[in-house]
């Protein structure tokens, strides 16, 4: 038993003061120091050698941990992602390992792998269940589908016409995939693909979703052109990642559906900010920079026609790093969210688009994927930035 005392709690239902006790990987109590002493006293498993622990926490602010809906575990941040290609997957592994450790101590809670070599991140997920590796908790989609020569073909799994799509998404289930991803359109990174060009057919991306279909698995389309995008839509997948292109009609789709955005700011601002001087390939930062242009008016039609949003970062692409996923609850507020928006986003929406139940509030019974950060991420966005705590589970790794 640990209870933090003394501080106020933040999460989707407002900020407010509250004590909070964790028992047992939950959280058991949340209220004014009486009704958390009355919990801990009917607490019939405590003994004498399971004394509750306390930290003060007075002056302090208790948030749900973030979780991102978008990284690349085996990615590092490099200028030219290109270069990777030639390492090996065990180095890869490793990097993920570290990738993993970062994001925990920034106070991210679960992470979204939305494409790797292999198992990689799959087994990752694996073993940090199992207590191997410190880390967020991982869903994990295994290999992008994409068609032969699309965007990210160095990793991805090349599918052309629907009966191999099917089969190539199948074989993500089968590896013990939580997601299945595939590329709607180009992208900005792989040389030669042009960014908004649709890439997999309706044909091609509705054998994709009738795959995912059966287990009720959710489904994530990399797109950035609004065609890609529409296609996605109308084949039924549950995130547009990127969007970036996204016009009013696309917009209004997503919203009638229920599809979810998720924009990663992050990706874009690591390319545009750093440019072709740090080492990025000077195709990558041209295209960069002309989604830059349109993604303002992205976030104009999404907010307009009430798309919900999941915050993810891609992190893992150019000078985009795990420990500093937090800065994209500072770049959706730039874009128009208000603090509280971009918690909701980086919480319980991300929660209920990752499938994981129990996380993303402050509350009895849930999970204890906690921070405890100086400001209120309520009225304030740049409060995730370095916690003061991070509990995952319950355990406390920072
Ligand atoms: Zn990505």
């Amino acid at each position: 038993m640990h209870v933090l005392r003394g501080g106020r709690v933040a999460d989707v239902d407002g900020t407010r003061a509250a004590d909070v006790a964790i028992a047992d990987g939950e959280i058991v109590a949340v209220g004014d120091p009486a009704a958390v002493d009355a919990a801990l006293e009917g607490d019939d498993t405590a003994t004498d050698a399971t004394e509750p622990t306390e930290t003060d926490v007075s002056g302090r602010v208790i948030a749900p941990g973030l979780i991102d809906a978008h990284v690349h575990l085996m990615m590092d941040g490099r200028p030219d992602v290109a270069t990777a290609t030639a390492d090996s997957d065990y180095t890869a592994s490793y990097r993920a390992a570290r990738n993993l450790r970062a994001a925990a101590e920034a106070g991210v809670t679960a992470v979204r792998d939305l494409g790797a070599r292999g198992t990689l991140a799959i087994d990752a997920s694996e073993a940090v269940a199992d207590g191997v590796l410190v880390g967020p908790r991982v869903v994990a989609c295994g290999r992008n589908v994409i068609m032969t020569g699309g965007h990210g073909n160095w990793f991805g799994r090349e599918a052309d016409g629907p009966a191999e799509v099917r089969k190539a998404a199948r074989e993500q289930l089968k590896a013990g995939a939580d997601v299945l991803k595939c590329m709607a359109t180009g992208g900005v990174l792989t040389e030669g693909a042009v960014t908004g060009a649709p890439e997999l057919t309706p044909a091609e991306l509705a054998a994709f979703t009738d795959a995912a279909a059966p287990t009720d698995t959710p489904t994530a389309a990399h797109a950035h052109g609004e065609a890609g995008i529409k296609n996605a839509v109308e084949a039924g997948i549950t995130s547009v990642e990127h969007g970036t292109f996204m016009d009013r009609e696309a917009a209004e789709m997503m919203a009638e559906r229920g599809t979810y955005w998720v924009p990663t700011a992050s990706a874009l601002h690591g390319i545009v900010d750093h440019g072709t001087e740090a080492g990025i390939p000077e195709e990558a930062v041209a295209k960069a920079e002309d989604a830059a242009e349109h993604f303002d008016d992205a976030w104009d039609h999404a907010l307009d026609a009430g798309v919900p949003i999941a915050m993810g970062t891609d992190a893992g692409t150019p000078f985009n790093y795990f420990g500093d996923i937090p800065a994209e609850l500072s770049l959706m507020v730039e874009y128009g969210l208000s603090p509280a928006d971009a918690l909701e986003a980086a919480t319980v929406n991300a929660a209920d688009l990752l499938g994981l139940d129990g996380v993303g509030r402050v509350t009895e019974g849930y999970r204890p994927d906690l921070v405890v950060l100086d400001a209120d991420p309520n009225a304030d966005a740049g409060a995730w930035r370095d916690p003061e705590a991070v509990f995952l589970g319950g355990d406390r790794v920072v």
